[in-house]
């Protein structure tokens, strides 16, 4: 079953025994919980897209490792032609959903310890990318999410991992068996965490050797035993859990993320595609930080959805052709047409790696970060000025 359809995707969400804690308490039942359904539908619209004949060759594409379609989330990028309708799909959610649909981080580590395995085992000799290609395929054929960890608590910013008062403030391994190893730590701030199947850990920057411990990648099912979720608040959230179809917002979908702690988690040594390799920790977490910069596309969408309700707003005011509501409106559409410049920039300039993925331009991905970090914010301030105080005051 290469693609799931978004029922066959709750469904399986649903079957999964997540130990998910909100408010402090465990919550029993995710894909009903007021709260955290909102954000299930928006990564379902990952799915649904998939299915929809109109976007089939943006939200799906041809895997040489199935030798069948696969959703693009999972995709293994072949060409530039990929990289740019990574963005396109992105840009295409972004609008459908107006949030975050928490597919990308998966996407973006798929790619990244894609490549790293293969220049790994190019320069010790071992054979993590053999492995990774058998766990891309688990993935692929059966159109699984993947939660994309990679930053961990930290703690004290100035120390490194081993010598910080708390060893639990990056993920770590505490025993290696025969069979795997046992890891321990957390991972703050983890989009789609109660919406995956599935969890890829890396290191959150480059490790020297005495953090040979901690310079671990390594995959793990999402209900593995030791793996707890605590959900992070969203602003106005328990507004969703008051039944009234008003003042809830965006009530259909939403975005979430969750601190996940590791309690002496076991990991196969199939599932693990480093160990050690201090010398590629910072490698993989510059891969994965330079496709993430890029996905910030998404954002695009979101905004394109303000636009327009803004351009609503003053149609209702009676307002749309004077001039500074004109000007104003074309300035949000000039700040958010400049982040999509760069998101297609550094795809279009992206270049193969040696394990021949495609990679984007680093430069022009940071270009797009730091565009998205800036022009969101006063694309909502001008929003904010067209609509007048009820944005504000609503009763
Ligand atoms: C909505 C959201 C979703 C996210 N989703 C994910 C996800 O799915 N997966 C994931 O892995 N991560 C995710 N993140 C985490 C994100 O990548 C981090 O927040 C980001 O990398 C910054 O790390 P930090 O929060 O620890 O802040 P810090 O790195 O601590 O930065 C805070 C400040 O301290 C400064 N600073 C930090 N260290 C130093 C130092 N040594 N010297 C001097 N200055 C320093 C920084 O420059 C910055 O100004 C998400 C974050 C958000 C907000």
């Amino acid at each position: 079953m290469a693609l799931k359809t978004g029922e066959e995707y709750i469904e399986s969400i649903r079957q999964l025994d997540l130990k998910i804690y909100l408010f402090g308490e465990r919550v029993e039942n995710p894909t009903e919980h007021p709260i955290l359904r909102p954000s299930l539908n928006a990564v379902k619209a990952t799915y649904d897209l998939a299915q929809d004949p109109e976007f089939r060759d943006l939200a799906t594409a041809e895997s040489p490792y199935t030798g069948g379609r696969v959703n693009r989330f999972s995709h293994i990028h072949e060409s530039t032609a990929d990289l740019v309708n990574k963005v396109r799909m992105q840009r295409t959610l972004g609008q459908k959903t107006a949030s975050c649909f928490q597919r990308c981080v998966g996407m973006d580590a798929l790619n990244s310890v894609f490549s790293t395995t293969f220049d790994m085992d190019q320069a010790n000799g071992s054979s993590y990318h053999a492995k990774f290609l058998d766990y891309l395929r688990y993935i692929q054929s059966n159109d699984l999410i993947v939660d994309g960890a990679m930053t961990d608590p930290k703690g004290d910013r100035s120390l490194p991992p081993h010598k910080q008062a708390d060893p639990d403030m990056f993920v770590h391994v505490v025993e290696r068996r025969e069979d795997g190893i046992v890891v321990r730590g957390a991972k703050a701030h983890q989009t789609g965490a109660s919406n995956s199947h599935e969890m890829i850990v890396m290191p959150t920057q480059t490790m020297t050797e005495a953090d040979r411990d901690y310079a671990v990648t390594f995959a793990v099912p999402m209900d593995a035993e030791g793996i707890f979720m605590i959900v992070g608040r969203q602003s106005c959230d328990t507004r969703k859990t008051e039944g009234s179809p008003m003042d809830t917002g965006n009530p259909d979908f939403g975005g979430m993320e969750a601190l996940i702690v590791f309690d002496d988690v076991f990991v196969p040594n199939d599932r693990i595609f480093m160990d050690g390799e201090t010398e590629f920790s910072g490698l993989l977490v510059e891969r994965f930080a330079g496709y993430h910069r890029q996905s910030y596309a998404c954002k695009t969408g979101v905004a394109d959805v303000l636009i327009g309700a803004t351009a609503l707003a003053a149609d209702y005011n009676g307002v749309p052709k004077a001039s500074h509501i004109k000007d104003k409106i074309v300035e949000m559409v000039h700040l958010n047409e400049t982040i999509w410049a760069s998101a297609l920039a550094c795809s279009y300039e992206g270049t193969a790696t040696p394990s021949g993925n495609y990679m984007v331009d680093l430069l022009l991905a940071n270009v797009n970060k730091q565009n998205v970090t800036r022009f969101p914010y006063e694309i909502v301030r001008l929003a904010t000025d067209v609509a007048g105080g009820l944005m504000v005051t609503a009763p």
